[in-house]
């Protein structure tokens, strides 16, 4: 697939591509040689730009800093094989992103903007794909506030912009999770199913308060006396239960996982119950000792797929079996891997392929 929309390219002189360990990548830590910028000014978005990654600048009364309007999108572009690339499910992301601008009350960035842009930009960079196993190249798209003065109101000027950068496996061993009976995340009416970054502000403090205890992530709840489960740190959850795939159903308070979403296409096709559903950490913890809570797992873009193997109920870990090839999870897992690089049909037309030149 061609872009339509023409670009104003500026090329690195000075591509750090082969200063890359393509073997030891660590997820975050590396950017690929060149990100898109676009400006929201007076109503109206200027003419995406691609230029090398660098910083930017901007005066301190910059709005996002201060009110935190800023949403992003995380996707990923993969390699498939025969070499071409592919970038996963871009029109889901974009209307996830247009219902995030929404709720913080931002400028909606054009879809050309956005999907063009960002196809331009993985097409420009497309020596950054890595092919090894489980890896690929993390795309994040983002948009905040950046007029500069510094009254509480919606801003009159927005940046958009999308840089990229290769990542390997995430989370390389199961996670253990605790049920957060304290903190949550997303209050009913609230910004929780926007990929807002004051979320992530506000989750941390909890989950390193978790990780002290010696947990890797924690499961939100609603809030309620029942503990009603409604996602892992920043990831979707999934139950196996009896044979039955749960997952609490969307609502204000849980993010619209796009994973979430591929996985329970895929459940039905490979001949699962799927339920959309409250579940509550008592009813979890009950199965659990019926034998019948065969697994666990977070379901998430960085992630894919982070088996869960154990979980801290009011007190008492419930353990869960070591995976093998034969869980949901992992097979799941792996026919949305074949899908995303073209081992298997992409038959729900998830992939939007660039050619990699
Ligand atoms: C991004 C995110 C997810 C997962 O969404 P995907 O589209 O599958 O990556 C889940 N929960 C939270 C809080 C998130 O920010």
């Amino acid at each position: 697939m061609t872009t339509t929309v023409d670009f104003n390219i500026q090329r690195t002189t000075n591509s750090r591509l082969s200063e890359v360990d393509f073997n030891h990548l660590e997820f975050g830590k590396t950017v690929a040689d060149h990100m898109l910028v676009a400006e929201y000014r007076k109503g109206e978005w200027q003419d995406g730009k691609i230029v090398p990654f660098g910083n930017i600048t901007f005066a301190p009364t910059m709005q996002a800093l201060h009110y935190g309007q800023s949403v992003f999108e995380g996707m990923k572009a993969f390699r498939m094989v025969d070499g071409k690339i592919s970038i996963f499910r871009i029109d889901k992301h974009y209307e996830r992103f247009l219902k995030s601008l929404e709720r913080l009350a931002m400028a909606e960035v054009p879809y050309e903007l956005f999907a063009e842009g960002l196809k331009a930009l993985v097409q420009l960079d497309a020596a950054w794909v890595p092919s090894s196993e489980g890896s690929s190249l993390y795309i994040r798209p983002f948009a905040f506030a950046s007029e500069e003065v510094f009254g509480a109101k919606p801003s009159d000027e927005y940046e958009f912009i999308i840089f990229t950068g290769p990542v390997g496996p995430y989370y390389p061993k199961p996670i253990r999770v605790k049920i957060e009976d304290q903190y949550i995340r997303a209050a009913r009416g609230g910004t929780g199913f926007a990929k807002c970054a004051g979320n992530y502000g506000g989750a941390f403090y909890p989950a390193a308060l978790a990780r002290k205890e010696g947990f890797d992530q924690v499961l939100w709840t609603d809030g309620s006396p029942e503990l009603n489960i409604e996602e892992s740190g920043t990831m979707n959850v999934f139950f196996l239960i009896d044979n039955v795939l749960v997952t609490p159903p969307l609502s204000d308070t849980i993010l619209d996982g796009i994973t979430r979403d591929s996985y329970l296409i895929l459940a039905k096709e490979m001949g699962y119950d799927v339920q959309e559903r409250t579940i509550s950490a008592f009813e979890l913890a009950e199965a659990h000792q019926k034998g019948l809570l065969q697994e666990a797992f977070g379901a998430g873009t960085a992630a894919v797929a982070a088996p869960i193997s154990s979980i801290h109920i009011k007190g008492t870990d419930y353990n869960l079996d070591v995976y093998t090839d034969n869980n949901f999870c992992m097979r799941a897992k792996k026919r949305l891997t074949d899908i995303r690089t073209g081992v298997a049909e992409d038959v729900y037309g998830w992939n939007t392929i660039v050619d990699a030149r």
